[in-house]
């Protein structure tokens, strides 16, 4: 496999990972900002109710001052002390009304409680005055009279306040809901992102995957196959007859091989160009193919060289097969684009017996040999080389005989 091709691949899913995870880790990051967020308003929230109560408490606190002193018949001594207790409670009731009022972020809820704060100012600061003033003149009809006019008001007070809490309840509950959502959402998000990068590693995976397979399979039909003919390629056929060598060594069984040139074929090239010389090769491929055994292999060794490795085979099977080859190729002409051309080959034949097993160059330069000796001959025929005596035996088209 191209190192370069899997070194991109290696780097691309390394680059999508870290992208990835930092994409994750952001998301976490925001998500985490807002749960905090909310958290923080929740927290905010509840204060500001907490604080509207502290003053509901003091509102009342404050009326059961000014009723103790507007009742108390004897207002000498207790009146002071009295009525510093009313404005403590005034005082505690409007710092914690504040309070609420700076926490809020509720518009409705910030106006109810200015309305109070200022409503509360209204009635309690004179309040103190007149109270002074009614007990200095201590006249019950007074006290009647403004206890009347206390009363709506502190009612009013009381609604007031009763309406903020209300309102901050609603708030928090709303905002509760809505908090709620938001982590919903937010988790939803998360997995729906999660489930993206892992279908898109996934889908990538696949992809390259099935990139890697195709380029490995492409890879090795080239590394084994001749492009133009589809034989197995010079690499492969020597391989194979190395390979046939070695088993035939040590199993002693004979061997041959078919050392193939066609014949004039430069003529055909000169006469009819280069891709209808192609044809001709692809076709006496096509053609040598169908005269072989199953088990024998086909390969071609140079530009218009061809060699057949004929496992298990002695001379009279191999001059048998190359003539087969040989008529195939001969008897009929190749339709191309320029017309039917007719073409020949001339077959070297190579055998080594078990017991004397040549090497792959004795091999070879024998078949070489004896196809060159069949060009010599007149081409078109088959040449067996006679190992023994280093003679060689060939054939003419009507019969292939050793020499
Ligand atoms: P001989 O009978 O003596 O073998 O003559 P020849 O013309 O076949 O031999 P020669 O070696 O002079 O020419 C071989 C030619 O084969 C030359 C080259 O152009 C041609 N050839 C080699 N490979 C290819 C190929 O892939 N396609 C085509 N069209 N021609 C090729
Ligand atoms: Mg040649
Ligand atoms: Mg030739």
């Amino acid at each position: 496999m191209d190192k370069r091709f899997s070194t991109l691949i290696v780097s691309g899913f390394s680059v999508l990972l870290v992208l990835g995870l930092g994409m994750s880790f952001f998301l976490h990051q925001k998500l985490q900002e807002r749960v905090d967020a909310a958290a923080a308003e929740t927290l905010l929230l509840d204060q500001t109710r907490v604080r509207l109560r502290d003053a509901q408490v003091d509102f009342l606190v404050m009326a059961q001052q000014v009723a103790d002193v507007l009742i108390d018949p004897d207002p000498g001594i207790a009146f002071g002390e009295k009525n510093s207790r009313r404005q403590h409670a005034f005082d505690n009731a409007m710092l914690d009304t504040s309070a609420a009022l700076a926490a809020t972020q509720n518009t409705e809820l910030k106006k109810t409680l200015e309305k109070l704060i200022e409503h509360a100012r209204e009635i309690m600061h004179p309040l103190g005055e007149k109270i002074i003033f009614l007990a200095i003149t201590d006249l019950d009809a007074s006290k009647i009279f403004y206890w009347r006019g206390f009363i709506p008001a502190q009612a009013e007070n009381m609604a007031l306040i009763d309406d903020a809490i209300r309102l901050s309840s609603d708030e928090l509950r709303s905002f509760s809901e809505k908090a709620n959502q938001a982590t919903v959402e937010a988790q939803f998000i998360a997995r729906v992102v999660f489930f993206l990068f892992a279908c898109l590693g996934f889908a990538i995976a696949i992809f390259a995957g099935r990139a890697l397979i195709h380029l490995e399979q492409e890879l090795r039909l080239k590394a084994t196959y001749d492009s133009l003919t589809g034989l197995f390629n010079r690499g492969t056929i020597i391989e194979i007859l190395r390979k046939a060598i070695a088993r035939h060594e040590r199993k002693a069984n004979p061997l041959s091989i078919i050392l193939a040139d066609l014949d004039h074929f430069k003529q055909t090239n000169d006469t009819y160009g280069h891709p209808v010389g192609d044809q001709v090769l692809r076709e006496v491929a096509e053609r040598g193919k169908q005269a072989l055994r199953p088990y024998d292999s086909f390969g071609r060794y140079g530009g218009e060289e061809f060699v057949i490795v004929l496992p298990d085979c002695g001379a009279a099977g191999a001059v048998a097969i190359a003539e087969r080859v040989r008529s195939a190729i001969a008897d009929r002409p190749i339709a191309t684009a320029s017309g039917a051309i007719s073409t020949s080959l001339s077959l070297g034949v190579a055998v080594s017996d078990g017991k004397n097993p040549l090497d792959f160059v004795n091999l070879i330069q024998l078949a070489d040999g004896a196809m060159y000796k069949a060009k010599e001959k007149g081409r078109n025929r088959v040449v067996c080389a006679d190992t023994s005596s280093l003679k060689h035996a060939f054939s003419t088209p009507a019969n292939s005989v050793p020499e």
